[in-house]
């Protein structure tokens, strides 16, 4: 049961295929857990649907029509490892952007308590990023210097603004600061989609903050 979900103007977008890459896979994988949002999202996509059917048709140029079928012969963007996906609880467009699963990926590790691993998308403006927070464990004081979404995949946080599960969704803005804290019962893995790095506030890790960069692609 989740209970934070991205509001209707995120969903619309999503449902309309005009969110950025990173953040429609990181809705998408909420809206795998969550029967509230695939509600919304059904009914959105129906409507634009039956929007569609209203429309008169356009002639399209012969450049326009090339361009469609030369998509016929890319590659497929994303494959799905070895059959890992039917045997897993993970969403299976998170499995395929880790082309396995948890214990597949290759982790940084950025102290004693947290390692981050980051996945390719194919979005160039957005960091997709994998949170691996040892239970009890805290992120250090940070704000933010664009938008943040967080999509908790394993566990949970809190910080000062409440506490989080397993599907629930959260969005950063310029200038929210926080320090999550992972549950102390267990792990936390959480998913980050940035739009910017962090900058962290913590005066042990500001050092660190010209160094940080996004992760794209
Ligand atoms: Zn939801």
């Amino acid at each position: 049961m989740t209970n934070f979900h991205p509001d209707l103007e995120t969903i619309t977008e999503y449902a309309a295929g005009s969110l950025p890459l990173a953040q429609a896979a990181c809705v998408s994988i909420h809206v795998s857990y969550c029967r509230h949002c695939q509600g919304i999202a059904g009914q959105l996509t129906s409507l634009g649907a039956a929007l569609f059917e209203t429309l008169e048709p356009v002639p399209v140029g012969d450049t326009q029509l090339n361009a469609v079928l030369a998509r016929l012969d890319e590659e497929v963007p994303l494959q799905y490892a070895n059959g890992k996906e039917q045997a897993s609880a993970t969403p299976a467009i998170l499995q395929r952007l880790m082309r396995g699963d948890f214990s597949d990926l290759s982790w940084k590790n950025i102290g004693s308590t947290l390692r981050i691993s980051y996945l390719k998308t194919g979005d160039p403006k957005h960091e997709f990023a994998l949170y691996h927070i040892r239970a009890g464990g805290r992120i250090p004081m940070h704000t933010h210097r664009g938008s943040e979404m967080t999509l908790i995949l394993e566990g949970g946080f809190s910080d000062a603004d409440g506490s989080y599960h397993k599907g629930d969704f959260l969005v950063r803005r310029p200038g929210d600061v926080h320090a999550p804290t992972a549950l102390q019962s267990e792990d936390c893995i959480c998913l980050a989609v940035l739009d910017a790095p962090l900058k962290f506030t913590d005066w042990k890790f500001r050092w660190m903050n010209p160094f940080l960069t996004l992760h794209t692609a």
